[in-house]
């Protein structure tokens, strides 16, 4: 039996990894004011439809949408910002002081096509801060993604920053480009001429040399954003230039949820392949209002841990180090090696037991072969304590080895 197409085992080798990712994710969230949340697994299937957008590629193909046995919808959980805010509304987090900022390190699920870095059940780090619209949120929030990768070693990233204004002005922008396509329709690839209708920001990703001529005359969202919008997306910039984050302004930058309002941004990294996207995020300003509260700014991100790791170049890592191996000499001793072993565990020391049934000579050679800084052996008539560095030996009561080990040192 294999595990399911798309998805991985974390094994004991790759566990200090992500241990780190998990630590440094604390350590610079919870640095700015970010707590941990916890958000179950799966949903109702509402909240993504009504969250992430019905017409998003999300929720047209690529949620674990089942019935519950209930005759209720549930899907497993494909993004973490609208849970959270879900969460925000159903514990009253509006009552608290704004914004309110959490953070969650998640399992998240997307009947995806599996490759290198795309997976159907994959590891994201979030962040959220809910209640404030102030562009030195947004620009924060990037500069702690921009630390994040910077502490795990994520190599050659690049930043991209946009602003998509509000809904209305890109449906003003949307009429404004599709008029602009319709004119030069005879010049352009038939699968964008095929969706001029449904999607014609895509023709900004087009390769074909017709259409790539016609988008570099294109009008652009940025050039068409509302006053106060522009103003906003100035002051994010500002800030990101004051706290020396590089970036550059990618006037196609268009992320596949719909909540988005002004600021987005992705980080990608050159290191990755085809799924070179590490981390992105954005504002949004009226999904809150969308889950049925009352309008509330909100500004948030996503990174994957897989993509991240990968891109860190994720080191596998030895096995935890050992201080005491407790060997004994005979079936009868084997009570009193266990107990010198919870000895050494209560003392703090990390300590393993002969559980295998190795000859004397062959419980030295394991000693030796897991890295352990000290080798006891119980035997009838006593014990020895083996410094294994120096390779001294000392006989010691069995009741004395914990004490006598941790008088003479600890893991050198
Ligand atoms: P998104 O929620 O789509 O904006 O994704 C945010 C980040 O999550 C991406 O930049 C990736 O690092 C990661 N990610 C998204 N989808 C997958 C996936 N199917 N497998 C692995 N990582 C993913």
């Amino acid at each position: 039996m294999k595990a399911p197409k798309g998805t991985y085992d974390v094994l004991p080798d790759q566990q200090a990894a992500r241990d780190r990712v998990a630590s440094a994710a604390k350590r610079v969230l919870e640095g700015a004011g970010y707590r941990r949340i916890e958000t179950p697994t799966f949903e109702a299937t509402e909240l993504f439809a009504r969250g992430v957008g019905a017409s998003t590629d999300i929720v047209q193909k690529e949620m674990y949408t089942f019935d519950d046995g209930g005759g209720r919808s549930i899907t497993l959980r494909p993004e973490g910002t609208a849970p959270v805010c879900r969460a925000y509304l159903e514990h009253g987090m509006h009552k608290l002081p704004q914004p309110v900022k959490l953070w969650y390190l998640s399992s998240f699920y997307r009947k995806e096509k599996p490759q290198a870095g795309r997976y159907r059940q994959f590891w994201q780090v979030g962040a959220e801060a809910i209640g404030s619209d102030d562009p030195a949120v947004d620009a924060e929030s990037i500069v702690l993604l921009q630390t994040l990768l910077d502490e795990l070693g994520v190599e050659d990233v690049r930043l991209r920053i946009s602003s998509l204004g509000s809904p209305e002005s890109r449906v003003r922008y949307r009429e404004r480009l599709t008029a602009y396509l319709r004119a030069h329709e005879g010049e352009l690839s038939k699968e964008v001429r095929d969706r001029i209708d449904l999607n014609p920001l895509r023709a900004f990703d087009s390769d074909h040399p017709g259409t790539k001529a016609v988008m570099r005359d294109a009008p652009r969202l940025l050039d068409a954003l509302d006053a106060d919008d522009a103003e906003h997306f100035r002051e994010v910039r500002e800030l990101l230039d004051r706290a020396e984050v590089a970036y550059e302004v990618d006037t196609t930058l268009v992320r596949g949820l719909d909540y988005y309002t002004r600021t987005v941004f992705e980080f990608t990294s050159d290191r990755l392949g085809a799924q070179s996207g590490v981390g992105g995020g954005g504002r949004y300003d009226g999904l809150i209002e969308q889950l049925g509260g009352k309008p509330t700014p909100g500004t948030g991100w996503a990174a994957g841990i897989e993509r991240m790791l990968l891109a860190a170049g994720d080191e596998r890592t030895a096995e935890p180090p050992v201080d005491l191996y407790v060997a004994f000499d005979g079936v009868e001793q084997r009570a009193a090696a266990f107990g010198v072993s919870l000895d050494a565990r209560r003392a703090g020391m990390t300590a393993q037991m002969e559980l295998a049934g190795r000859s004397l000579k062959g419980q030295r050679k394991h000693a030796d072969r897991i890295g352990a800084r000290w080798l006891a052996v119980v035997r009838a008539d006593g014990a020895t304590l083996r410094d294994m560095q120096t390779g001294e030996e000392v006989d010691v009561p069995p009741e004395g080895i914990v004490a006598r080990a941790l008088r003479e040192g600890g893991r050198g």
